[in-house]
């Protein structure tokens, strides 16, 4: 594979199929395409693809028990491209492991910008041609946070609870970032929203309700894999109507 990373597109409608190609080979990406969520599955597992575009209505198995079944053995950034009807079962979908989503029909500047912004965002195993130099990994180097028993190392993209090291999605990860980040400020479900799509946090740009529902759906899954509580936080505070917080440090 080189250095040309592997963009995958599941989906059984061709025209759609050939259009997401198009797109993510603009974008750079060697695209390769499977048509039923079986063939992702193994196609996913073969390639080691770094963006997964996903249909939710395949021929054979949905697109949730497909990102379920992705998500076991790889980190590469999944984003969901559902029809409008389904959008709010794009909930179930981030909450079986994807990143992000799309509804049909979706404009190819949207997704490219989708993904160019996800690509910024480094991966656990970092690939240094990648990213030595971005000002952004610089400017990064050597952070890390510790939080009543959290550890979170940017540079190596790990995070541990209580000495016990957790496997984090890459959106996950950032997330949780973006809140130690930040203290004890509190950060608005847009904030975070532009945080995952690498705009700065006071752009204004518009954030439907449906992108502020995705990170709760984020912050659940992030939730239950730091084995945090939401009635009585031991990181993740709620701030009901706003978005989120660092839980007080423990004495
Ligand atoms: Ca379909």
């Amino acid at each position: 594979m080189g250095d040309t990373r592997v963009g995958l597109v599941i989906e059984d409608d061709h025209d759609i199929r050939e259009l997401v190609r198009v797109v993510l080979t603009q974008a750079g990406f060697d695209v390769r395409a499977a048509s039923s969520g079986a063939e992702g599955v193994l196609a996913a597992k073969e390639l080691d693809p770094a963006v997964i575009t996903l249909d939710l209505g395949l021929p054979d198995i949905d697109g949730f028990e497909v990102a379920r079944q992705i998500r076991q053995f790889s980190d590469a950034y999944i984003v969901m491209l559902t029809a409008r009807a389904e959008e709010l079962d794009t909930l179930i979908g981030l909450e079986s492991g994807a990143d992000d989503y799309l509804t049909k029909p979706f404009r190819p500047r949207e997704l490219r910008a989708r993904v160019a912004a996800m690509m910024r965002r480094p991966r656990s195993t970092p690939d240094l041609t990648e990213e030595a130099g971005s000002p952004s990994a610089a400017a990064n180097e050597g952070r890390k946070y510790a939080h009543n028993g959290l550890d979170l190392s940017y540079d190596s993209r790990t995070v541990a609870v209580d000495g016990q090291e957790l496997s984090l999605t890459r959106t996950e990860f950032d997330l949780l970032h973006a809140l130690l980040e930040a203290g004890r400020m509190v950060r608005t479900k847009a904030d975070l929203v532009r945080r995952l799509r690498d705009e700065p946090y006071d752009v204004g740009s518009y954030i439907s309700e449906a992108d502020e529902r995705s990170v709760e759906v984020h912050m659940g899954n992030l939730r239950k894999k730091l084995g945090d509580s939401a009635q009585n936080p031991r990181w993740l505070q709620t701030v009901r109507g706003v978005g989120y917080r660092l839980a007080p440090a423990e004495d």
